[in-house]
């Protein structure tokens, strides 16, 4: 693979060294207690990545965890760390427009830190596309689309609460699809849950259901038929990451189709649910791609399997979420949406001026880069220290 996608002027090109490389670990409370099988937050750990070249351009980015480390292995303690002893040494004094490059070098100083690498490759790319003046998206093959459907996370485990606020979602013309967290509850209690939900939405909002892991087939496949009936339109990951046999054996059972999350990080995990036939959607995320190139590798498998894409997330803030739209607006199909509606479970963002929501959509920002500039006075209130 070429380093560049597009030639830079030679004058540029001595700017484009990379000068230093920072990482600080912040903690952002959320509006609610936010529930899922392994964990439940009530505030979002980002560990934020600032880029500086030789030209003075700084470019940004962002590693979500959930709760430590308990969704993947990585926590912001282990991404910060990673980061300052291994990836940024080998990075120093590298052309920032070698992607490819700085890719190699860091798989080569680490292995997997997926979320570490992602958040250097999403820095490397605002700090190139402030060079060139380009959005990342045009690094990437170009924009096909500016604005993406996004829906919203019910994770509180009180149905009447979480009708409450998916009502007002609603009303506000924010989100009319809703995942809902499953797992964390007994099966039995999340179907009764889910059946109010249905009941109290009806033929208004979408439902799709996370159950993270939580369920074994058996129980599976009984809430499959429950979730069938009630209308739900897509399950996400309800077996463990490892059982892609048994997915296949649920899929083929299940009228409502399934998505992989937790079970691909790297485009060989993406070939192998291909393969076995594991799930009809797959969930991108940067943190476990690795970076917006790799994520982009991992929906050609996809795509090229017919298997569906979803824009996941890791409850990002918007410089995360940014990072995730540069890519997924390049991406020729993304049937089933986004999920960045990270932003807005925040007290407050990270950023200057956070992205647009509106109409049921997350809209695409226009500036150089990502699109997003820091706060520098948000960053250094929620630092942690
Ligand atoms: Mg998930």
């Amino acid at each position: 693979m070429p380093d560049t996608l597009l030639a830079i002027p030679a004058d540029l090109r001595r700017d484009l060294t990379i000068e230093t490389i920072r990482a600080t670990i912040v903690d952002v409370p959320t509006v609610r207690k936010h529930k899922l099988s392994s964990t439940s937050v009530t505030a979002q750990n980002y560990v934020i990545v600032q880029i500086r070249l030789t030209s003075g351009i700084e470019g940004i980015g962002e590693a979500a965890t959930l709760g430590g480390p308990r969704w993947s292995e990585e926590s912001v303690e282990s991404i910060k760390a990673t980061i300052d002893t291994y990836l940024a040494p080998a990075l120093i004094g590298v052309s920032a427009d070698r992607l490819g490059s700085a890719r190699l070098r860091m798989d080569a100083a680490a292995k997997r830190n997926n979320a570490a690498k992602g958040a250097i490759e999403s820095a490397l790319f605002d700090a190139v596309g402030k060079t060139l003046n380009l959005p990342a998206a045009a690094l990437l093959g170009g924009a096909v689309r500016d604005a993406i459907p996004v829906l919203w996370t019910l994770a509180s485990g009180d149905p009447a609460q979480e009708i409450e606020e998916a009502e007002r979602k609603l009303e506000a013309r924010l989100h009319n699809t809703f995942k809902v967290k499953i797992g964390a509850l007994s099966p039995a209690e999340d179907m009764v849950r889910m059946t109010k939900l249905a009941r109290a939405l009806e033929g208004r909002a979408t439902l799709i259901v996370d159950a993270n892991q939580a369920w074994d087939e058996t129980i599976a496949l009984r809430c499959v038929r429950v979730l069938a009936d009630l209308g739900v339109t897509l399950i996400e990951q309800p077996l463990p990451a490892w059982n892609n046999a048994g997915m296949a054996r649920l899929s083929a059972r299940s009228t409502v189709p399934l998505m992989a999350d937790e079970s691909v990080f790297t485009t060989h995990d993406m070939l192998d649910v291909a393969r076995q036939a594991a799930a009809e959607v797959v969930s991108l995320k940067i943190v476990k791609h690795g970076g917006l190139i790799a994520t982009k590798s991992v929906a050609a498998v996809a795509d090229a399997a017919g298997i569906g894409l979803y824009g996941g997330c890791l409850l990002e803030s918007s410089v995360g979420a940014s990072a995730h739209l540069q890519v997924f607006a390049t991406l020729s199909d993304l049937p089933w949406g986004c999920e960045h509606f990270g932003p807005q479970i925040l007290t407050e963002d990270l950023v200057a001026e956070p992205l647009r929501f509106a109409d049921f959509q997350i809209h695409l920002p226009t500036g150089p880069g990502l699109g997003v500039e820091l706060d520098p006075a948000k960053l250094r209130r929620f630092a942690r220290n």
